[in-house]
């Protein structure tokens, strides 16, 4: 195997043996950068120079015997989080050159744990979009197919792990920004239950919806980097004051006495053919494993999820977003006769066309007259919507699903038509409605172009879906294949 496409634990180990140094494996990394990222584009920023100081203290801390199981790891992190002296854009002319002041409390705490970071990852600009398309800088490709999309907004993210250009990788999942693009590029990736990872230092999309979680190679990679990441932080009020688990501790090859539901809805009208079969294969492989499976979970107020988000999602935004008005940071329209034109031509120019709709939809649910009909509305179906999980979750532990209902589909496939792109995520927008945890791993490939299988839980959960989602990994090969870029 390549040095590569190790995954944490496997570096791990050989760190640890000293059979492998941290500057070794950063230096591979950054080579698989620069030989294949010019295909994939998974990179805004690539820090070399960040990175190589990282990774020699890495070797230090190691050689002192007191490495975690991520000092000396090449990680990437999206470009919503906010890094120290390292630019942080959201893929957006309009903070194409913000370098933070401070660090984001994911990357204080993966930096305490001896991260060494290769870059920042594309995405769709402020994390609105499913492709990276909307990227004001450029596309990410598919690692599996250089002529699709990686999904997203965590495209970069996603792609990076599956192409061997980090170990692993920090996304942001809104809507399902972490979970799509895991499935479309083949890797792991949980949303967290909303409150167990700190947003402080995330630039805020839509405040009640956003959660931070890792992508990974494997299952057991993905519960390291949330033992590191979840918990408590005074500076982020909505984040819990619960007690973390050690999540590696749920990582048991069986299923015995476990009940997992399978959400009619979840199997909606134009959902690929090949998704579907491979999904029910999956099911019938968790069954094998000891689980008990209840095909008759009905979650009738799915079908309204998609318009619920696409209220609520687009007012927290429109509010979020009125700080970029070229005074305090971000870009500035200097060029202007007063104030207010300077405002104007700062957010004309500083937003693409995707983040200008939602700017509009959300002053339009939020205006005097339309609340009450919008925003009041979707906040009702919010509550049904989470009161329909409570109650499925009385009668099973877990609930398993599709992650998305088609395969990586083709740049430039989705662009004309909003209503199409949207719907890329109508399997996964309703757990950040009610605020559950959800992980995406391998399920299989239809014609050579991934699938992923979604766990869901209750609310801080996470313990049962490691276990369900490590059981189903260890009993398939999926998570081995690497794409040949
Ligand atoms: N695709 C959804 C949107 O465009 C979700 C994005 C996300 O999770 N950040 O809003």
């Amino acid at each position: 195997m390549q040095r590569h496409d190790l995954t944490i634990h496997e570096a791990h180990e050989l760190l640890k043996k000293r059979e492998l140094s941290s500057m070794e494996l950063t230096k591979a990394v950054l080579e698989r950068i620069h030989a294949v990222d010019a295909k994939v584009r998974a990179f805004v920023t690539v820090t070399d120079d960040v990175a190589l100081v990282q990774a020699k203290k890495a070797d230090e801390r190691i050689k002192a015997g007191n490495a975690s199981p991520l000092t000396g790891i090449p990680a990437l992190i999206k470009d919503n989080m906010c890094t120290r002296g390292v630019k942080t854009t959201c893929s957006s002319k309009m903070l194409e050159s913000f370098v933070p002041p401070y660090d984001a409390t994911v990357v204080e705490r993966l930096k305490s744990a001896g991260m060494v970071m290769v870059g920042k990852g594309n995405m769709d600009e402020f994390a609105m979009g499913s492709s990276t398309e909307n990227s004001a800088f450029f596309t990410t490709h598919n690692p599996w197919d250089l002529e699709r999309v990686p999904g997203g907004s965590s495209g970069g993210s996603a792609a990076s792990v599956s192409a061997g250009e980090a170990v692993y990788a920090l996304g942001s999942d809104t809507g399902g920004s972490i979970r799509q693009p895991a499935g479309f590029c083949s890797v792991v990736g949980l949303k967290p239950t909303y409150g167990r990872v700190s947003r402080y230092g995330l630039v805020a999309f839509a405040s009640s919806l956003d959660q931070i979680g890792p992508l990974t190679r494997d299952v057991t990679d993905c519960a390291l980097v949330m033992n590191i990441i979840a918990g408590h932080d005074p500076r982020d009020s909505t984040s819990v004051n619960q007690a973390v688990p050690d999540y590696t501790k749920s990582l048991i090859p069986d299923l015995k006495g476990m009940r997992l539901g399978v959400p009619r809805e979840y199997f909606v009208k134009g959902m690929e053919k090949g998704v579907e079969q491979a999904i029910k294969k999956a099911i019938a492989k968790l069954e094998e494993l000891g689980a008990k499976i209840d095909w008759e979970i009905s979650l009738p107020s799915t079908p309204y999820a998609l318009a619920c988000y696409y209220i609520i999602a687009p007012s927290e935004a429109m509010a979020n977003l009125a700080r970029y008005d070229g005074v305090k940071y971000g870009f500035s329209a200097r060029e202007a006769e007063n104030m207010w034109d300077a405002m104007e031509k700062t957010r004309q120019y500083g937003f693409g066309a995707e983040v200008k709709r939602r700017i509009m939809l959300g002053t339009y649910a939020l205006s005097a007259g339309y609340y009450e009909a919008y925003y009041v509305k979707a906040q009702k179906v919010r509550t049904l919507i989470s009161r329909e999980f409570a109650a499925a979750f009385t009668r099973c532990d877990a609930l398993v699903t599709p992650t998305s209902p088609t395969v990586p589909f083709r740049i430039g496939e989705k662009t004309d038509v909003p209503i199409q792109m949207y719907l890329s995520d109508v399997c996964t927008m309703p757990m950040n409605i009610a605020g559950i945890p959800g992980i995406s791993v391998p399920a299989g490939f239809v014609d050579g172009l991934p699938a992923g299988l979604q766990i869901i839980g209750k609310p801080f959960s996470e313990e049962t879906l490691f276990r369900v989602a490590y059981a189903y990994e260890q009993a398939t090969e999926w998570h081995k294949e690497r794409p040949k870029l």
